[in-house]
């Protein structure tokens, strides 16, 4: 069972691994060394477990934070599906939430991305008859980029010598792909821009607009849902309690309310961890879940990070867009609303999507360059078990973290008249997009709270509020210190930014930590 650091739970004097963050790339690199006979121990500073797959509840109702929807967990023998069985013991149920995953919207428009390859092209085709070769091509060359992905990754768990032997040759037919921005590729294929914005209307997903990013991570968040979406049966947090169990069952433990102040460092190895209460614990084996930019600024001591010229290497990378998500509370079941599972993604119906960006960033008055709207209760079918008669809808859009800056010192929920008035701005600008949608829930909604980047910092210790960790641009994936092993020995890293943003990303993440540790190829393993 997943305890509170603060009750003074019994631990071991060491431990295997000690794992900082219970995201799901912690949660999956534990549970998979747990399997390979280790007692870890997941040392969580918030005060539920999961990371951006926790859920948070108030006034009657629960909202999920970080997860929407899941692709390839439909399909058995995939890498996902196979994943998630081995770190839940089978434990995870997912719910298809239907034929349409993504309706993009621009303008008056709507074009509806359909589960299975031969449906999606199909369907694209019926929108765009001229550009039948065009979106051929494009499929074809989204499966491509994605072949190569597989040795670029694996890569990054060699051991150094066999790195250096191999790795430019396991890397080089990746690059290939994601060394180009998104948009030179999908220009190279056609030149109709509506086509284009449509192709890319799932950039939210990775926050970058199509000329800043790379065309791999396009393609994985593609290919990623071309089988459809699933959500988690009995919603997000189920992930963090299935996991638990097979960590428990190991010897092992995930603590709440556990903050790491620094890992422990002698003579250049991880020995433990110091928390924020003074107290050590200590292990073989350190790995760090809480993103590169949080672990090299915060939790490793400066001698250290001046040794390893470690800010040099995140000089090199951006951390992420951050966001603002209205989170709303209707007093009736997702049936009496009729609400979709489809996810909505609406935007300006003039510019690409990288003038819209632009055009807001220059002044945050102007149309969002993005607004997503998702229905979570309306796609977990255990929702109105737990909550009869009730419903929630998500409403994320971008926010730049330097809008609300100047509260950062400021007490959550203590901010100020002026921080309320401009979070109240947003969410009525969302409530208005939301109506236009969905008119049937207008006058329905009970509550609302809209969470701003410092939420995010708040809760999951981001520190600019970002919501992907590192932007996912073409130089990101040439930047080699992204991977399990660091300079210090038995100190490692796992989570999106060693793999991409994504719940399987950072899922994957969990198994290239695994094997750097173990030195097993746990990927043959579970498959
Ligand atoms: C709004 C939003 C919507 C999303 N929607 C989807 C979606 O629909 N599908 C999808 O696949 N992905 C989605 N994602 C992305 C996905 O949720 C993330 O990429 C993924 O969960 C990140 O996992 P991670 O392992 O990197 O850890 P994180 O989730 O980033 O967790 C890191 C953990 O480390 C902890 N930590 C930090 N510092 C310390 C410390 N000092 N001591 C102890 N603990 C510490 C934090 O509290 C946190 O719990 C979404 C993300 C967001 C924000």
């Amino acid at each position: 069972m997943i305890q509170s650091y603060k009750q003074y739970p019994q631990l071991l004097e060491k431990y295997d691994t000690i794992i900082i963050g219970s995201g799901m790339g912690g949660l999956a690199t534990g549970a998979i060394l747990a399997k390979e006979g280790q007692k870890v121990l997941i040392l969580e500073r918030h005060y539920t477990a999961g990371g951006f797959t926790h859920v948070f509840k108030r006034k009657g109702f629960e909202w999920d934070v970080g997860i929407h929807y899941i692709g390839e967990v439909q399909r058995e023998n995939s890498v996902m599906k196979k994943l998630f069985d081995y770190v839940t013991d089978g434990k995870l149920q997912w719910a298809d939430i239907g034929d349409v995953y993504d309706r993009i919207i621009i303008g008056d428009q709507h074009y509806d991305f359909v589960k299975g390859v031969k449906n999606f092209k199909k369907q694209l085709i019926s929108y765009f008859p001229e550009e039948e070769k065009a979106i051929e091509q494009y499929i074809n060359l989204v499966f491509l980029a994605m072949k190569t992905s597989r040795n670029y990754y694996i890569s990054k768990a060699l051991p150094p010598f066999l790195d250096r032997l191999f790795g430019r040759f396991m890397k080089a037919p990746f690059y290939k792909f994601s060394d180009k921005t998104t948009y030179e590729v999908l220009s190279s294929l056609t030149k109709n821009e509506t086509l284009i914005k449509v192709l890319t209307g799932q950039y939210g997903d990775y926050g970058l607009p199509p000329k800043q990013s790379s065309f791999y991570m396009h393609a994985s968040v593609a290919r990623h849902y071309f089988d459809g979406g699933s959500f988690p049966v009995g919603g997000s947090s189920q992930i963090a309690k299935t996991v638990d169990a097979v960590i428990a069952a190991a010897g092992g433990t995930i603590l709440i309310n556990a903050d790491v102040e620094e890992v422990l460092i002698e003579n250049n190895k991880a020995k433990g961890v110091k928390m924020k209460d003074g107290k050590t614990l200590y292990a073989n084996h350190i790995i760090s879940n809480a993103g590169i930019m949080t672990t090299y600024h915060q939790l490793l001591p400066k001698n250290i990070v001046e040794k390893h010229h470690l800010k040099e290497q995140l000089k090199q990378v951006k951390r992420s867009v951050a966001h603002a998500c209205l989170y709303i509370g209707l007093e009736s079941s997702p049936e009496e609303l009729q609400l979709p599972k489809t996810n909505y993604w609406i935007y300006p119906k003039d510019g690409d999507h990288d003038t819209c960006v632009e055009r807001y960033l220059n002044d945050l008055n102007e149309e969002f360059p993005v607004v997503y709207i998702s229905f979570p209760s309306a796609k977990d079918p255990d929702w109105s078990n737990r909550y009869p008669g009730k419903s929630t809808i998500d409403i994320i859009t971008l926010i730049p973290y330097e809008t609300f800056e100047k509260w950062s010192e400021t007490p959550w929920k203590k901010r100020g008249d002026d921080y309320e008035l401009i979070k109240e701005n947003i969410a009525q600008r969302l409530l208005k997009e939301l109506y236009k949608q969905v008119p049937q829930v207008e006058g329905k909604v009970s509550c609302y709270e809209l969470s701003t980047p410092l939420t995010t910092q708040h809760f999951v210790n981001y520190k600019k509020g970002e919501i992907y960790g590192l932007d996912h641009s073409p130089s990101r994936f040439r930047q080699s210190f992204l991977k399990p092993r660091t300079p210090i020995q038995n100190f490692y890293l796992t989570g999106q930014d060693i793999v991409t943003a994504g719940v399987g990303g950072a899922l994957f993440s969990g198994v290239l930590t695994s094997m750097a540790i173990t030195g097993k190829n746990v990927l043959k393993k579970l498959m």
